[in-house]
């Protein structure tokens, strides 16, 4: 065989699989026929998190008049943004090439097919491989109504020339959401229309109506129960017709409804690796695809789509295969990070999923932050643990509010390790900041069974 490993694809998980691979002393190759560093570093986390960083300054500079500053905000210079944001992005994903080619790795800058079980053929040259990861990641689905070649998806943010004066965005998930938090604080009028009730779906409703609350309060018009039907030009930019009749003017349609797995062009039959119904690679525990000796990590599995979740995926594989310690990823107690304007922080069960366990109590806490009793912003945060009624177990600590990504990380390590709330409640807090309301929370919400049972 040419090599022990080759990796298809160059973002968070295959890089850190060969990387890690070629450091425990196998031969490696790694694929990418795009971009190193993957979604997360060029159209993804990395880019994104600046630009809400960026929408956040508008309102901070706002917030600051109430501490005595004297300052007057005159505009926001879209193309100075863009041109930093990328070369930062230039810089990392050079960075991420440069780290696979120190490890020892060969990296192909090409696309990678399977034509054969343990053969690869790329940069027309057939090589092989004792061991094959398909990590190719995911990429934005596109709507089908009528006009919809008209909409972006959110790769397209990252090569925006211009900002536009006004914007709709379609979906309810992580990425509509964080967009039109980028959108709104860079200025743009924005439109957000989601098909069901209530946006982000899965997540606590606490958390999901309070973000709501707080979009619309600053100025975001949020339609639920409402989707696109048909985009189409006119003479001063967009039109989208809505399912309930009306039509909304704009320069940019987002179009943010999901993502699907990167399979076409692999060679998947060639090889003979299954793929689900969904269109993701089936794979077992141990990231095995139907095929013992190919592997398949990250989006392109379609599990939780998280950049972290990737790269750990990454990593472990090539410690089991490479480096004589064979473990796999747990995918329980995963925190994420939403980042709204404002974010949302979140690690294990909402209140709805740990319900459906068995009876749990709840402690909430809504306050407003010290930071906005003298900025004057009417924002509150939102925190929330869900306790297991009999083993008092933290099944969930959920939170909406600045620095709640931050916050929920540490919130984790506690979860993982099975914490009490006993033992959220032996834990001092760190004074004065809103974390430490987490061990502070004394007061169960009231129990609606319990109360009418009574
Ligand atoms: P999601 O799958 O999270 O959300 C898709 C949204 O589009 C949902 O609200 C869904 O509604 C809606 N939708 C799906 N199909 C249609 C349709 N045909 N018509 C109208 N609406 C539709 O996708 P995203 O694109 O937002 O993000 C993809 C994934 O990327 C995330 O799930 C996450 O794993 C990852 N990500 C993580 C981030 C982070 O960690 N901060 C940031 C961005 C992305 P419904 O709920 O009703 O199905």
């Amino acid at each position: 065989m040419d090599f022990d490993l080759f990796v298809i694809g160059g973002g968070s998980a295959g890089v850190r699989c060969g990387r890690i691979s070629a450091g425990h002393g196998a031969r490696v190759a790694v694929a990418e026929s795009r971009f190193w560093g993957g979604t997360c570093v060029n159209v993804g986390c990395v880019p994104k998190k600046l630009m809400v960083q960026a929408a956040e300054y508008g309102a901070l500079a706002e917030d600051a008049r109430g501490f005595g500053w004297d300052i007057a905000v005159r505009g926001h210079d879209w193309a100075a943004l863009a041109d930093r944001r990328n070369a930062e992005v230039a810089r990392l994903a050079g960075l991420y090439r440069k780290l696979l080619e120190g490890a020892g790795a060969t990296v192909f800058e090409a696309h990678a097919r399977l034509v054969g079980p343990h053969t690869v053929e790329v940069d027309g040259k057939r090589v092989t491989a004792q061991h094959i990861v398909i990590a190719t990641g995911g990429a934005p689905v596109r709507p089908t109504f009528p006009g919809a070649e008209h909409c972006l998806v959110s790769d397209d943010l990252f090569t925006l020339k211009r900002r536009p004066d006004r914007a709709v965005l379609l979906g309810g998930g992580y990425i509509a959401c964080e967009f039109a938090g980028i959108l709104h604080g860079l200025g743009v009028k924005v439109h957000q229309l989601y098909r069901g009730p209530l946006f982000l779906r899965g997540f606590d409703t606490d958390i999901r109506e309070g973000l709501a609350e707080e979009m619309r309060a600053a100025g975001i018009d949020l339609r639920f129960d409402c989707d696109a039907v048909r985009v189409e030009t006119v003479r001063r930019g967009l039109i989208v017709h809505t399912t309930d009749g009306r039509m909304l003017e704009a320069d940019a349609v987002f179009a943010a409804v999901g993502r699907k797995p990167n399979i076409a062009g692999l060679g998947l039959e060639a090889a003979g690796v299954a793929v689900t119904a969904g269109g993701a690679i089936a794979v077992d525990e141990a990231m095995r695809t139907s095929v013992p000796h190919i592997h398949a990590l990250g989006d392109v599995t379609d599990r939780l789509n998280l950049t972290p979740v990737a790269t750990a995926q990454g990593h472990a594989l090539a410690d089991t295969l490479f480096g004589g310690k064979p473990r796999t990823v747990s995918l329980e107690n995963v925190p994420t990070g939403i980042f709204t304007i404002p974010p949302i922080g979140t690690v294990g069960l909402s209140e709805e999923a740990a319900a459906k366990r068995g009876p749990v109590d709840v402690y909430l806490a809504r306050f407003r932050p010290l930071r906005h009793t003298i900025s004057g912003r009417d924002r509150k945060t939102l925190m929330k643990l869900v306790v297991d009624r009999e083993t008092q177990r933290v099944l969930g600590a959920h939170m909406l509010g600045e620095d709640a990504p931050e916050i929920i990380q540490g919130i984790a390590i506690a979860l993982v390790m099975g914490a009490t709330k006993q033992d959220f409640d032996r834990t001092i807090g760190v004074h004065p900041s809103a974390a430490e309301e987490f061990v502070t929370m004394r007061q169960k919400r009231p129990d609606p069974l319990a109360e009418a049972a009574e």
